[in-house]
């Protein structure tokens, strides 16, 4: 059966947005106008479908509503997670879809309303990265009829597939209080993308798999395979749409290889080792700041996502970092260059690296 989804937006012109999120046979997105606040919430709601796309302005072309009936994207997002809190059988996942622009200035400001969204896409993204943008929108529809058909039971071993002795990898009250309490999917699908699958913990990408290993971001292909042939991949819920790797394995696999904690060789050894382990070679990670591979490559940047060493990164603050992740950090590449001011969802730099990341913004770059 195709799954059906809404989009909603004020400009005429921007309707093609709903062809591009769509994937014949699996998911049909249509696009409709923005009507009178509670009548189009309760409208959609009582239609059940399985995705709803929203622009973050719905204010900007009126057509047949008031001025006063004016409202953006958060305000029919919070009256839907209402309905969805009394009747959770109706759940739907909602993303923000929206230029790049109004994305920074107006909705990123607007914190009040993060809370409300499973995902966050700018439209040049849409039209530039369909397939990856396609399958998170089906993922997160999948996830949602799974977690609808857990209700008042959301359990987070069935929900990550966790088997044997690796059923108690989540037990962190943390995690499996806040699911046991979930009263809607809308909230165990929130804490399950915010604690698990956007951060470096018990799950980890594969940048941060290559970085691990020592080897270069081009290698992700090959290594994402040879960690599926060793059952090392993430097979629970939403794993379609945002591929990881359960860390524990990886860590065993780079043991194996490695003989100790592989991080304590340069990428340059550990690639000359995993290129003799495997018989084919592969290329090590370069430092994003001296360009070379003899470093401590230790996990992957926040912001480029390359193989970045601690003694050339700075940490990234985390409002509510859960014990079971990792401080995200950035490289100085990234510092000097000022990317790091550029990805969404934005981020700050932690206090105690100010100093550092003036002093790195002021150098020279030497690579
Ligand atoms: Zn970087």
């Amino acid at each position: 059966m195709t799954l059906s989804g809404i989009f909603i937006d004020d400009n005429d012109d921007e309707a093609v947005y709903a062809e591009q999120m769509t994937t014949r046979g699996e998911l049909k997105i249509v696009h409709e106008r923005p009507r009178s606040l509670t009548v189009h919430s309760n409208d959609i709601f009582s239609r059940k479908p399985d995705l709803l796309a929203l622009d973050y302005r719905l204010d900007e072309d009126l057509g047949d509503l008031d001025d006063n009936e004016a409202y953006k994207a958060g305000a029919m997002a919070q009256q839907l997670r209402d309905l969805a809190i009394d009747a959770p059988e109706g759940d739907f996942p909602i993303v923000l879809v929206s230029s790049e622009d109004k994305i920074r200035d107006q909705y990123e400001p607007d914190k009040t309303s993060h809370d409300l969204f499973d995902a966050l896409y700018v439209k040049s993204e849409v039209n530039d990265d369909k397939d990856p943008v396609r399958r998170e929108l089906i993922s997160l529809c999948n996830g949602y009829i799974l977690l609808k058909s857990q209700l008042g039971n959301f359990d987070l071993v069935t929900l990550t597939g966790l088997e044997g002795d690796d059923a108690d990898l989540l037990d962190y009250q943390e995690l499996t209080l806040p699911m046991s309490n979930a009263a809607a999917p809308h909230i165990a699908a929130g804490l399950l993308l915010n604690q698990l699958i956007h951060r470096s913990g018990p799950l980890i990408g594969i940048n941060e798999a290559c970085a691990r290993f020592g080897v270069d971001l081009n290698h992700d292909e090959r290594i994402s395979a040879l960690l599926v042939q060793r059952s090392a991949d993430y097979r629970g819920i939403f794993s379609t749409g945002w591929p990881r790797f359960w860390s524990h394995l990886v860590d065993d696999l780079a043991d194996e290889v490695f003989g100790k904690r592989a991080t304590g060789f340069t990428a340059a050894e550990r690639a000359e080792k995993l290129s003799a382990t495997l018989d084919e070679p592969f290329e090590a990670a370069s430092s994003t700041w001296t360009k070379k591979p003899d470093e401590l490559i230790a996990f992957a940047c926040a912001c480029c996502g390359e193989g970045t060493e601690m003694r050339h990164s700075a940490g990234v603050f985390e409002s509510s970092l859960p014990s079971f992740s990792k401080r995200r950090r950035v490289c100085w590449r990234c510092i000097h260059d000022d990317r790091y001011l550029e990805i969404r969802p934005s981020i700050t730099m932690d206090d105690s690296d100010e100093d550092l990341v003036n002093a790195v913004k002021a150098m020279e770059f030497p690579g």
